[in-house]
């Protein structure tokens, strides 16, 4: 730029050439200055002296020459622009020339902005360096924009070389543009087949898998972009890939866009794998031979298994499956399930459950509570069984039993006829003899009528004995159920021993009795426990016809124990071999001619059903031990 300098001069009442170069700086809508020749800054215009916060009354606000150094300005540069700054400066100097370089300002707040700095010099017509001047562009929001791109486009290109996903850039026509080597390998193609265009994604794409790529080519024109799916790709040796895929135009109506690729191939395989293991232990399940039903933590069931939902029959779902219990188990049932539920306790019960045909089956079930590592419930589980059969077994297994043991006593009974006879003629002959003497006093001058008095009452005390003995005969011979009475068993004992005295007697057998007193009475049927220990009774007898008269005693004693009592019957006879402790309990072991085995298996069947425990042991210095416990009755004070 020259220009006439002498004709601003000349040019009387006119502004100078200064006052004019300020104003026109002044209006431009930019950051303006001159320097002096040698560089050093001499006016700024009012918008960059506002910018920079310069007093009212600066000297650069007026373009007063104050001879600032020619880098007297770097201080409004921000510090990392300064050397750049400065170089660029001295070159302009140096050589003359106009030219522009970037960078920040200080403001007068302390901010910094970016600016586009362009000097030009000012010369006279003959050349000379009249002014440096310049003009500063705020190009701020552009280098920001600038920087942001570059940022972006180093993060796009990072996730593109980092190859952990397939990247690809596609047009309409159904070219590969460009793409990443996690894509490449995933359809399994080179670089060179990239380039050579031998890749057009409308190829890779298996027939029924176009309709959806119409679909979303439609989308993609219209949107510019179309949510992730996933469909399949033809590898390079045409065997399938899964892939998810999402797609994106780069600009609204063009042409070409970008498509992101995830390998499927490791997920479906795992879902494959979960899906067959879910199978196999949903047919698991289902067939194992029970039936399987899944509670929530608050006891509604919210699973069964096709052998339930089989048992209970269409039309019973989980918000009616309780309908299925029998009404007469259900109230206490279910109070039973909510307290247990309540209580996050393992659950045991049994009931009746109507299966599908309307009959009512008896069912044994357990539910346990599956906790989280808290300990909270997320589930219970119940495995149930039809008990139906096992309960009619068991049923007729106790009939069976109880028939059996009849049979026993009555057997047993039968053994002891000389024993029986005895018992029941002994009051009838006393009361015989009672009669004749009563007669006697009749017929006596004058009656005796005080004596007859006195053997009438005899007679009807021995009618009465014989009464009860038979009595007692009758109850153990009689078929009756079982009942839960509290027994004395010092008085039962006391009459078995009498039904055996005459028994023991005829084999020279001393019988003694130790019984404790103030026995609890314990829970249980009378008749079958003096059953008991009239079969250990008679099997000392018959044992110790085995050894010298002398040498025979039966001693039958009871104790207090903590929950109850127990009973031991001691002989004096041969004992056993150790070998045959435990066999003499099974059934039909014996060692007699005649024996059938039953008694002592019948006896501990009977003791156990009584809650309580029958064994035998040595006796010393010889003979057997058999004893048995018997819980006191619930009634009785320990
Ligand atoms: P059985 O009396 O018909 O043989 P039990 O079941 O009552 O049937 O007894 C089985 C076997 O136990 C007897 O045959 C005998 O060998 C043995 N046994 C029972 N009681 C005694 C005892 N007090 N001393 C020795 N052996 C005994």
């Amino acid at each position: 730029m020259t220009v006439d300098i002498d004709e601003g001069k000349k040019a009387e009442g006119q502004p100078s050439f200064v006052a004019q170069l300020q104003a026109t700086l002044n209006v431009i809508p930019a950051h303006t200055w001159y320097a002096s020749p040698s560089g050093g800054l001499t006016f700024v215009n009012k918008r960059t002296a506002d910018y920079l916060g310069l007093p009212k009354d600066h000297p650069l606000r007026f373009g007063i020459d104050v001879g600032a150094q020619w880098d007297a300005h770097l201080p409004f540069v921000h510090p990392d622009d300064r050397e750049e700054t400065q170089e660029n400066w001295s070159t302009r100097l140096r050589t003359g020339e106009g030219g522009e370089g970037s960078f920040r300002v200080r403001n007068a707040q302390g901010g910094y902005r970016w600016f586009l700095s362009r000097a030009e010099p000012l010369r006279s017509s003959d050349g000379t360096i009249l002014q440096w001047v310049g003009v500063n562009l705020d190009i701020d929001e552009l280098k920001c924009a600038e920087k942001g791109l570059r940022e972006s486009e180093a993060k796009i290109r990072r996730l593109v070389d980092a190859n952990i996903i397939g990247i690809v850039i596609w047009d309409f026509d159904g070219r590969i543009i460009e793409a990443n080597d996690a894509f490449l390998r995933m359809v399994d193609y080179d670089r060179e087949d990239l380039v050579a265009g031998r890749i057009r994604w409308t190829e890779l794409t298996p027939a029924e898998w176009r309709a959806r790529d119409e679909h979303a080519v439609t989308e993609l024109r219209s949107s510019g972009t179309f949510q992730p799916f996933e469909k399949e790709y033809f590898r390079k040796d045409g065997s399938r890939v899964p892939v998810l895929i999402g797609l994106a135009t780069f600009e609204a109506g063009g042409n070409q866009g970008v498509a992101f690729v995830l390998d499927l191939t490791e997920r479906k395989c795992a879902e494959q794998a979960l899906r067959e293991s879910e199978h196999k232990l949903r047919q698991i399940i289902d067939t194992i031979p029970a039936h399987v039903v899944r509670y929530r933590p608050d006891g509604v069931a919210d699973f069964m298994n096709q052998t339930f939902s089989e048992f209970v029959g269409p039309g019973v779902g989980f918000d009616n499956l309780r309908s299925v219990v029998h009404p007469e188990d259900y109230p206490k049932r279910s109070r039973d399930w909510d307290t247990h539920v309540a209580a996050a306790e393992p659950y045991d019960i049994e009931m009746r459950l109507r299966r599908a045909d309307g009959v009512y089956r008896w069912h044994r079930s357990r539910r346990v509570p599956l906790r989280d590592a808290n300990g909270a419930i997320v589930n219970w589980y119940g495995a149930g069984h039809d008990i139906d059969d096992q309960k009619r077994a068991e049923e007729a297994y106790r009939e069976a039993l109880l028939e059996l043991a009849h049979a026993n006593r009555v057997a047993t009974m039968g053994q002891l006829t000389a024993s029986i006879t005895h018992e029941v003629r002994q009051p009838i002959t006393a009361a015989v003899t009672y009669a004749l003497a009563a007669r006697r006093w009749l017929s006596a001058e004058p009656p005796n009528f005080h004596e007859v008095d006195d053997a009438l009452s005899l007679i009807v005390k021995e009618g009465n004995r014989a009464g009860e003995v038979v009595g007692r005969i009758r109850a153990l011979i009689k078929k009756a159920p079982a009942r839960k009475d509290a027994v004395d068993i010092n008085e039962a004992i006391l009459e078995v021993i009498a039904l055996t005295r005459t028994e023991a007697a005829n084999n020279s057998v001393s019988v003694r009795t130790q019984l404790a007193e103030d026995l609890p009475r314990v829970q249980g049927d009378r008749v079958q426990l003096q059953q008991v220990l009239l079969n250990l009774i008679i099997n000392a007898i018959e044992a110790m016809r085995d050894v010298g008269e002398k040498e025979r005693e039966l001693l039958i004693s009871t104790r207090h124990e903590p929950d109850g009592v127990s009973v031991e019957v001691r002989d004096s006879g041969p004992g056993f071999a150790p070998a045959a402790l435990e066999r003499v309990f099974e059934a039909f072991y014996t060692t007699k001619p005649g024996g059938l085995g039953l008694g002592l298996s019948i006896c501990r069947s009977i003791i156990e059903a009584h809650d309580g425990r029958l064994w035998a042991s040595p006796n010393v210095p010889r003979g057997a031990i058999f004893g048995f416990t018997a819980p006191a009755h619930p009634g009785e004070a320990s």
